[in-house]
């Protein structure tokens, strides 16, 4: 399974098939982290500093974090894709294909001065939640997609 959760200065990753529940984030920051509440992460419980250390003590990698960098990305279902926004201007995205029960992912393009910011993992990761949520499976032929769901 995979997650996204967002504060106004960070996106944290959480692939539920990575993480072997040792509880180092909950015994890190247990404001944030809480697995008795629904959803288990809320990032606006504590303050990021103290967030971003208790997933670095993560062991297992299941839990990522990357600054927001003012990119906004969001779900356009109507599109079959995810895009990032920096302001109203559209500056990357992630398409993929609807099937009768799967998306598949075929591009995932972010423009080339906002690379390195770790938008196109965001890109993917909203739409594979979007997937799950939806219960249907998510594949990929593109090459970048396919790499995260390898992970
Ligand atoms: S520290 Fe990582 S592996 Fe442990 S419970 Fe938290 S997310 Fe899972």
């Amino acid at each position: 399974m995979h997650r996204l959760y967002e504060n106004e200065d960070i996106v944290v990753f959480w692939n539920s098939d990575k993480c072997f529940h040792a509880k180092r984030c909950v015994h890190g920051c247990s404001k944030a982290f809480d697995p008795s509440r629904k959803p288990w992460i809320d990032l606006n419980r504590a303050e990021t500093s103290e967030i971003w250390q208790a997933i670095e003590q993560c062991p297992s990698g299941a839990l990522t974090c990357l600054y927001k960098h003012n990119i906004d990305v969001k779900m356009e279902t109507e599109n079959c894709r995810s895009a990032a926004y920096d302001g109203g201007r559209l500056i990357g995205e992630c398409q993929y294909r609807q099937t009768e029960d799967e998306w598949i992912i075929y591009h995932t393009g972010v423009r080339p001065e906002f690379e390195g910011k770790g938008i196109a993992k965001r890109l993917v990761y909203k739409v594979l939640e979007a997937a799950e949520k939806n219960k249907v499976k998510a594949g990929a032929t593109c090459s970048y997609a396919i790499k995260i769901l390898e992970e």
